[in-house]
């Protein structure tokens, strides 16, 4: 498969900018394009398809990409058919992905996909990169026929993962105990990744890139801390 994805935990870390501190990487994965098409359903907030696409342009043409929102297209399906790129931001991930069967473009990404078409996703569109939204941080705030999410890659993703505060009486679950129970009925790999981590798919090679570790939770398994330049490569056989 010449897999070719940029899974961005999130769009903006503190004090900077937005997309500013994956630059490097975006430009990457987008070497050789000069458009992308963005697909703004996750709508944080409320925000406009149009005042959300606004934003994203605002980062992305500086560097050299013209950007389009889907939702300036009269066809979605055709819209993903002729992109040279995906970027999906983020927002509520039952909306997003409730909005991506909606628009009848789950299949046509994949196949994009699988010939190389380069996808991103930040958060929410990185969520649904993966095999399902299981493990996302969003409430259900809408229906979504099935959490199966466009499993570009065989693991789920938890983004924004948040490891417990040392000495807090919170009785809440934690994002650890919350994944725990994922894999008492599901088998995939989780990957938790921290603010400012990200995930480089090339073809059958996975890095992953940022300041921090990524904590890697295995059904049955005790979770392990891997950094960036360690072998993850088991993420991509199949479960
Ligand atoms: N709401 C998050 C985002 O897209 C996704 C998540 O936390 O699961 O920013």
């Amino acid at each position: 498969m010449s897999r070719n994805l940029l899974l961005i935990s999130t769009s903006t870390t503190h004090g900077t900018g937005y997309l500013e501190h994956a630059e490097e990487e975006v430009k990457a994965l987008l070497d050789g394009k000069s458009s992308v098409l963005f697909i703004p359903y996750a709508r944080p907030g409320g925000i406009s398809h149009n005042d959300y696409t606004a934003k994203v342009k605002e980062a992305l043409e500086p560097w050299g990409f013209k950007v389009t929102g889907i939702h300036e297209h009269e066809s979605p399906v055709k819209a993903v058919q002729e992109a040279e790129a995906i970027f999906i931001g983020g927002g509520n991930t039952f909306q997003l992905l409730k909005n991506l069967y909606a628009s009848k473009i789950i299949e046509p990404i994949q196949e994009r996909v699988k010939k190389g078409m380069p996808y991103m996703g930040t958060s929410a569109g990185t969520n649904v990169a993966g095999k399902s939204i299981g493990t996302t941080n969003d409430m259900p705030i809408v229906h979504v026929k099935s959490f199966d999410a466009l499993q570009l890659v065989p693991f789920n993703i938890n983004p924004h993962y948040l490891d417990p505060i040392e000495g807090s009486t919170h009785m809440g679950e934690t994002r650890e105990t919350r994944i725990a129970e994922f894999h008492h009925l599901n088998r995939q790999p989780v990957v938790g990744l921290r603010e400012g981590s990200m995930l480089r798919i090339k073809g059958d090679r996975i890095e992953l890139k940022g300041p921090h570790s990524a904590r890697i939770f295995l059904q049955s398994e005790k979770p392990m801390e891997f950094k960036a330049g360690d072998d993850i490569g088991f993420l991509l056989e199949a479960y």
